[in-house]
């Protein structure tokens, strides 16, 4: 039986999540669930799945939120505050933890969990581009595992060889990503100038949270897993490519020296990299329908376009740069994102605020928390006043 903490238990990956626990009671319970401040629908969580503690971060919450559970009669401890979130991430009421707060607020919850020994399911992808290195040496501190939730790392993790530490020697030539090329595939910058958030956010073939759908229209969220890719693989950034596939079923490949292409696939949908790695080395059902190859009859390929998609070309040179440009890449990322669904920021503004924090981005790296908490909020000071020039 597996104790589960849900960090991000009220989003979208939360869902899901908790979709596939509820299918498989005799596995898993949840010990844990945390949200950010969605009070009721994390309430509604806690009468369903009867964790033994609540976290809210935002401490506002904290009262609000022990009252909706007292009327539920529900006996459930209940903390609020980031300190919580990360006592809970690596204490006692789980053994393993499903990383999916959305950006740079899961990355102290994630670290802990990893030193803390815990398996770790990991969705939150920021805190492996802001402290890939940093979340490397947790877990070799904690001995506990880390398994990737986002889609393409999860098809890459099935493909590759088991217990070699170095990709060439496994005879490795290639990591391939799989993009779907999101809503805007095939437009050009002209025509993406008045895009809205609502057009951003209406992802052709995933449902996910606001801020993912649109990393996925601007191609940023492919950067972002690029980098990701290169820590959770300890490959370099020369053996990673990206291809665009518009339906989303190959959800990434591996090659081979030999020639050899392995991939898996599947209909897009998250609960299968959950169950994989909820189970893992098992297989468990995910509710998830069988891929009907003859009725999908087709699958497409192309090549990203990186002078209209600019945000994935910014994340390679950030990959190159080194120094505090990939901690700078996800700041202004973030900032940007949410003046644009605030209505602050054109579309287009998103690639130019983060190629200006790129040009700031000290070369000097930041080895340890403080220092990568601190240019976290250096790279989102020098984003919010790009962005103020942006919308004037
Ligand atoms: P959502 O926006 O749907 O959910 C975000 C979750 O994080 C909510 O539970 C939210 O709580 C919580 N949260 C937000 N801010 C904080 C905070 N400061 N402290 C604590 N909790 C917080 O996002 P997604 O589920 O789409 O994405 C989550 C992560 O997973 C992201 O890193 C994303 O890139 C990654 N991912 C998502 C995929 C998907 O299909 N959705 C696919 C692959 C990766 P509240 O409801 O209270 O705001
Ligand atoms: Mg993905």
């Amino acid at each position: 039986m597996r104790t589960l903490a849900v960090l991000g238990a009220t989003g979208s990956i939360g869902a899901s999540t908790l979709d596939v626990v509820a299918r498989h009671p005799d596995r898993y319970r949840v010990g844990v669930l945390a949200a950010h401040r969605s009070v009721d629908a994390l309430a509604d969580l806690c009468k369903r799945f009867r964790p033994e503690l609540a976290v809210i971060a935002d401490t506002a919450c904290e009262e609000p939120l022990r009252a909706r559970l007292r009327r539920h009669d529900l006996a459930c401890r209940v903390e609020s505050g980031t300190d919580a979130l990360i006592a809970a991430a690596a204490g006692a009421h789980c053994d393993t933890v499903v990383a999916a707060i959305v950006g740079a607020a899961g990355l102290e919850s994630t670290l802990a969990a990893a030193r803390a020994g815990k398996r770790l399911l990991l969705a939150n992808k920021e805190a492996v581009v802001m402290a890939g290195a940093l979340l490397a040496e947790a877990l070799a501190h904690g001995g506990g595992e880390l398994l990737p939730l986002d889609s393409e790392h999860n098809a890459v993790f099935q493909c590759l060889p088991r217990g070699h530490a170095d990709l060439a020697a496994a005879g490795v030539r290639r990591i391939l990503l799989t993009a779907s090329g999101g809503p805007f595939r095939g437009r050009k910058a002209a025509e993406l100038a008045a895009i809205t958030p609502d057009q951003a956010c209406a992802h052709p073939n995933w449902r996910m949270g606001r801020k993912i759908s649109v990393d996925s229209a601007t191609l940023m969220n492919k950067g972002l897993e690029v980098i990701e890719a290169h820590h959770l693989f300890r490959a370099p950034a020369e053996r990673i490519e990206v291809v665009v596939h518009p339906q989303s079923i190959v959800h990434s490949l591996v090659e081979y020296a030999d020639g050899s292409l392995l991939a898996q696939l599947g209909n897009p949908d998250m609960r299968t990299a959950i169950a994989y790695a909820l189970a893992w080395p098992e297989r468990i059902d995910a509710g998830v329908s069988a891929l009907d190859l003859v009725k999908l009859a087709r699958l497409d390929f192309e090549a990203p376009d990186l002078d209209t998609f600019r945000c994935l070309r910014l994340a390679y040179q950030a990959l190159a740069a080194g120094g505090q440009a990939t901690i700078a890449l996800n700041a202004a990322n973030e900032e940007a994102v949410a003046a644009f669904l605030d209505g602050r920021l054109p579309f287009l503004g998103i690639a130019a605020t983060i190629e200006h924090g790129l040009s700031l981005a000290p070369a000097v790296p930041a080895t340890d928390l403080a220092a990568i908490l601190d240019a976290d909020l250096t790279a989102r000071r020098q984003a919010q006043r790009m962005i103020a020039t942006l919308s004037a």
